[in-house]
């Protein structure tokens, strides 16, 4: 398909943790379907390698190396953007970290901050910027936050990634609230277990989590990137017009069927 006709042709959309699995899957499909693609992540080198093939490819992109959870770096990535293509109409904040999953009381202060501070604290500066420039541009936008099963249910994982991802559900349902009068829609992805770096560090450190993660789909299987990443794009493209506040479940059955 060419740029021009796919679902996100004409629009600019902001992707964090854009360096490898769901996140880089989705700077690949969004430019594909016609976006110009905001690149964020802390490894610098992976998402310059990405621009080069996205452009190589035919699509718009640019790279902007930051920590979400640091505010300044998320503004800079925002207004970089924006200078270079103009406005922002979409974002992905997908960046997120999960330690492995021991019991609560054995999570250091250290860990439990380090959670909250990629996954809450980034999603926040993510819409603290994001939102401003899409109210200032007046073409309205659509936000989609990175939320796990773990955002609705304890699944096994740490108590402080569990909260966490139950925060962002929070958010993005106060988001939705407040600017659906003013043109901007955020909804939020329950992923489930996806063949991504952050599932080979979590399967290399306890093997026989694999059995159970299958087993909790009813597919019987994993999500590829891309799956999730096709979620998130639609989400983002005008196509889910009327789709707002909602926690869409992309987890294979896990928790719907
Ligand atoms: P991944 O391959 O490890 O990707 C995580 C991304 O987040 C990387 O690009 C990483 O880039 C970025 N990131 C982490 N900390 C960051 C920070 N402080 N500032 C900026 N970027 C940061 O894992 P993934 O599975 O694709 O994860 C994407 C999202 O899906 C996360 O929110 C995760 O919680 C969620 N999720 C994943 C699963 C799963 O089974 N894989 C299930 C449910 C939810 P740098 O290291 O280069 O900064």
């Amino acid at each position: 398909m060419s740029s021009e006709q796919g679902m996100l042709a004409g629009k600019v959309a902001m992707i964090t943790g854009a360096s490898s699995g769901i996140g880089a899957a989705a700077a690949r499909l969004f430019a594909q379907e016609g976006a110009a693609v905001v690149l964020m992540a802390r490894r610098e080198d992976r998402i310059r390698a990405l621009v080069e093939e996205i452009r190589a490819d035919g699509g718009r992109a640019m790279a902007v190396a930051g920590d979400v959870a640091l505010s300044d770096d998320v503004e800079r990535v925002v207004e970089a953007g924006v200078d270079t293509f103009g406005h922002l109409d979409a974002a992905f904040n997908n960046a997120g970290w999960a330690s492995s999953g021991t019991a609560l009381h054995e999570i250091s202060d250290e860990v439990f901050d380090r959670t909250m501070d990629t996954n809450v604290r980034g999603v926040w500066n993510c819409l603290r910027h994001q939102v401003p420039v899409m109210l200032k541009s007046g073409r309205g936008g659509s936000v989609v936050n990175t939320s796990s099963v773990a955002g609705l249910q304890a699944t096994g994982a740490s108590a402080a990634y569990v909260a966490a991802k139950h925060a962002v559900i929070g958010l993005t349902k106060a988001a939705a609230a407040d600017y659906g009068l003013r043109g901007i829609r955020a909804n939020a992805l329950v992923v489930g277990s996806t063949l991504t770096e952050m599932m080979q560090t979590i399967l290399e450190e306890t093997p026989a989590l694999e059995e159970s993660f299958v087993a909790r789909s009813v597919q019987k299987r994993m999500a590829a990137p891309l799956e999730v990443a096709q979620a998130a794009a639609w989400l983002c493209s005008d196509r889910s017009s009327y789709v707002t506040g909602t926690s869409m479940a992309v987890d294979g059955g896990v928790t719907g069927a």
